[in-house]
């Protein structure tokens, strides 16, 4: 007899998608968080008039799905839209540059040299890559050119997911452009097929938070009906029993067990190696080898005439060969309404990452004196920041570094072999907001067929299904 159908273990935002779709398909959910409050990496504060994030700041959405969850929560009147006019700024030569974000765009931009709009007008007739792994640097280089890697994609890779283009695997942070080139041998070519046949939503994306910071949809989750969560239970041990799992967390008052049927990991891979390793230590041996990003997050509230530069855009990234001190820099006041007091303007930079990981370490002090030396001269800044804010993340965002895609193929094989175990987590299919909560879907839907057999449950018709590329 099992306690439950379903245990999940970790409540950030995998663990409580993948909660949510399973109790809205009337499966019986409980899920263990090891700390006093859910959420995981996602958290808001309100301090000084500023709201300030601690982690994901902006959900890109253009999945079905998450409107549906989002519309399930109750949370569409509470939506903040980013405006899509909103310029998006790189540093080139030392200065503040506006980025084209349209193919056209491009071609008639002085970021970009005769030799680069050459090579991208004629990409669809570059053939087909032989290697079955690259490398982001090499894919795009060999698609685009040097000076798109260096000024496009290496700042958005670095800025975004924390990682380094030369190591990190194509297919697996690109998913959509390699499988552009796979299936249409040009991206080009198939970004064009897509627009003509309206088949790329990414075009539809709708860029938002919430009136309260991200932490309002986290919060939503963790109080939707249904769903069984225990705070402060740490899960310190998981095994097989015959007709499912038995799992064990510390909690104030002592150790407490449960049985259940299906067992979803969504903790950070070093912690399900943890969970694992009694178990099957190849698969514990895979989830250890995933390398983290530490990063450091710096939130700064200005008064507007300290800053010469007026903040008219989302913000901007740096390429690496640029020297500065940091990743990127966002304009969150401009971005989204009521994240300062009135008249003031809310920034927020990410230092560390796989680029220089050693600055996420630095004193506090130390990373002050970088960031306001380098804001200063790019921004025109005058004076001390009216409010400040430091956030650290030592295990920021996985790397999908070497060949992760082949990797992670073997854990996913791995785990299939144990019946009701399965894997949801930010190492695995994408780092946002938007692919958690799809992830958690799918999981989701996976258990309920498996379920189904035993009970008379409905699976979830999700909305209509996506061309996944
Ligand atoms: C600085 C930064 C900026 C970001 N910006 C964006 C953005 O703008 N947009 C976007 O879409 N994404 C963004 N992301 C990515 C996104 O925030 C994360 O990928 C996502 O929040 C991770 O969710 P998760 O549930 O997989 O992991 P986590 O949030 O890490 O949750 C794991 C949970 O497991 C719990 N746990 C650990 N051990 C145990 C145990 N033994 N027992 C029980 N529970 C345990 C932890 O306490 C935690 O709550 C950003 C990330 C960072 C770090």
């Amino acid at each position: 007899m099992n306690d439950t159908d379903v245990l999940i273990i970790g409540g950030g935002i995998s663990g409580l998608s993948t909660a949510s779709w399973l109790v809205q398909q009337g499966i019986e959910v409980e899920l263990w968080e090891a700390d006093a409050r859910t959420g995981g990496k996602i958290r808001s504060r309100q301090e000084s008039g500023y709201l300030t994030e601690q982690a994901a700041g902006i959900l890109m959405n253009f999945r079905p799905q998450v409107d549906h969850l989002i519309n399930q929560l109750h949370l569409n009147d509470s939506k903040v839209l980013r405006s899509k006019t909103l310029k998006r700024h790189i540093i080139h030569q030392g200065k503040l540059t506006e980025m084209p974000m349209t193919i056209p765009g491009m071609m008639a931009s002085p970021l970009w040299s005769r030799e680069t709009k050459r090579h991208l007008a004629t990409e669809w007739l570059i053939p087909r890559g032989r290697e079955p792994q690259e490398s982001v640097s090499a894919f795009i280089e060999r698609r685009f050119g040097r000076e798109i890697l260096e000024k496009a994609i290496d700042p958005f890779i670095a800025g975004t997911l924390a990682s380094d283009p030369d190591q990190a695997d194509a297919a697996a942070v690109l998913p959509r452009l390699t499988a552009l080139e796979s299936r249409y041998g040009s991206i080009t070519a198939g970004i064009l097929i897509h627009k003509i046949f309206k088949r790329r939503r990414v075009n539809n994306a709708e860029a938002f938070s919430f009136k309260n910071g991200m932490q309002s949809l986290t919060d939503a989750l963790s109080e939707s009906p249904g769903i069984k969560i225990r705070r402060n239970h740490k899960a310190l041990a998981i095994e097989p029993t015959k007709n499912g799992w038995r799992a064990t967390a510390a909690t104030f008052s002592g150790e407490h067990t449960i049985r259940c049927k299906h067992l979803v990991l969504c903790t950070p891979a070093d912690i399900s190696a943890q969970l694992m390793a009694a178990i099957d230590k190849p698969i514990s041996d895979l989830l250890e080898s995933i390398e983290y990003a530490p990063l450091a997050i710096i939130h700064y509230g200005f008064d507007p005439q300290q800053i010469k530069h007026p903040l008219n855009g989302s913000g901007f990234l740096i390429p690496g060969g640029e020297k500065y001190a940091f990743n990127g820099n966002l304009w969150m006041s401009t971005l989204f309404k009521q994240r300062a007091p009135d008249g003031k303007v809310l920034m927020t930079s990410y230092l560390g990452g796989a680029r220089r990981p050693e600055q996420a370490h630095w004193s506090d002090q130390r990373l002050h004196q970088a960031l306001q030396q380098n804001l200063k001269q790019l921004l025109g800044i005058s004076g001390e920041p009216e409010y400040q804010r430091i956030d650290r993340h030592s295990q920021g965002l996985p790397l999908y570094h070497g060949a992760y895609q082949q990797r992670m193929k073997q854990l996913t094989n791995k785990i299939e072999s144990w019946r009701g175990l399965h894997l949801a987590a930010n190492y695995l299919g994408g780092v946002s907001v938007r692919e958690r909560i799809f992830q958690g879907l799918q999981t989701a839907d996976k258990i309920s067929l498996q379920l189904c057999h035993q009970q008379q449950v409905q699976p979830l018709n999700p909305p209509d299904g996506l061309l996944q590329i």
